[in-house]
């Protein structure tokens, strides 16, 4: 049954599940946010409603599309508000023993027909699956971000998902008016296996003085046609985010040439992640960003 996704839960209100949520509710889906406190749920609401502001500004949807889909988000702390929900998307924190803490306390107040996904940027969809009750029922949707403004949904089956499982997940992003591409479930997937060593290439760049901040990324845009920098994309990404997804690509695949590079290491220890911390490749704590080293 590919069509019966009507109500979906998101778990995690930070930048994926919000952005998740405000294209869900836009195509008219009813949607359930849920995060460990109201204070996160508010920021996420908060976080939705900005967004929605930026698309009325710029014409993208109309008054009423931007109230309508407001009014679909209803929010929640209690995993009991899980119950009747066609499909949960989980987009918590980046962290497996996270993730199975949070299957544990949602499975029990799911419907036995609803369908379980997560949005993780690189942990094996097979391991997460065998941690919930319905490992054929599970399956990977990773959006990009910012989700209301990128395209591309990456879908990634477990072992186990089954056929009814992945056509509803299709349909459901088609109806977000998104592209799919399909992965196998392999470290990372593809967008990240491919976009992740480059980052990292970008910063052994700059950790062996080939180039600066400013030479790497101008190299990049100007040479390679790409929109961003690779240093002004991994500050976009999150410092903390891309150490751990190349990580996941050393251990998974256990090949050198996935080592994290040591200055990424530092800028974590740091606290210097990037946009969300102020400070990464740029710091952003004045009108402009200025390069960091
Ligand atoms: P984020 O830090 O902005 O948000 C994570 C949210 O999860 C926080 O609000 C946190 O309170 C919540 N959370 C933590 N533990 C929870 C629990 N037990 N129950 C409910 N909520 C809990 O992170 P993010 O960037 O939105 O990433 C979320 C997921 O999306 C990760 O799996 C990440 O790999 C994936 N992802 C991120 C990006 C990106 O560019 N940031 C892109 C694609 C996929």
């Amino acid at each position: 049954m590919a069509d019966r996704i009507s109500k979906v839960g998101v778990v995690g209100a930070g930048q994926m599940g919000a952005g998740i949520a405000h294209v869900a509710a836009l195509a008219g889906y009813d949607v359930t946010l849920y995060d460990i406190a109201e204070d996160r749920t508010a920021a996420g609401i908060e976080r939705v409603s900005a967004a929605l502001d930026r698309q009325l500004a710029s014409q993208k949807i109309t008054e009423v599309e931007r109230a309508e889909a407001l009014g679909r988000i209803r929010t929640a702390t209690d995993p009991a508000a899980f119950t009747g929900l066609d499909l949960v998307i989980e987009a918590a924190t980046e962290d497996e023993t996270v993730k199975r803490k949070i299957y544990r306390d949602i499975c029990p107040h799911l419907s036995e027909a609803a369908i379980l996904a997560s949005n993780t940027s690189s942990i094996s969809i097979t391991r997460l699956a065998s941690a919930t009750d319905r490992p054929e029922r599970f399956m990977g949707i990773h959006f990009m971000n910012p989700v209301p403004v990128m395209k591309l949904v990456e879908l990634v089956r477990g072992i186990a998902t089954d056929d009814a499982t992945f056509e509803s997940a299709k349909q459901f992003v088609t109806a977000l008016d998104k592209t799919i591409t399909v992965s196998e479930d392999f470290p990372a997937f593809i967008v990240n296996r491919i976009l992740l060593p480059m980052i990292n290439e970008a910063i052994y760049t700059l950790y062996e003085g080939v180039g600066s901040v400013e030479s790497i990324d101008t190299a990049m845009r100007l040479g390679a046609n790409h929109p961003m920098g690779p240093l002004q994309l991994a500050d976009f990404i999150g410092l903390d985010t891309c150490l751990s997804i190349m990580q996941v690509l050393y251990d998974g695949l256990a090949d050198s040439k996935y080592r994290p590079c040591p200055l990424l290491v530092k800028y974590v220890e740091a606290g210097w992640l990037g946009r969300k911390t102020g400070r990464g490749f740029y710091d952003y704590r004045g009108e402009h960003p200025v390069p960091t080293r």
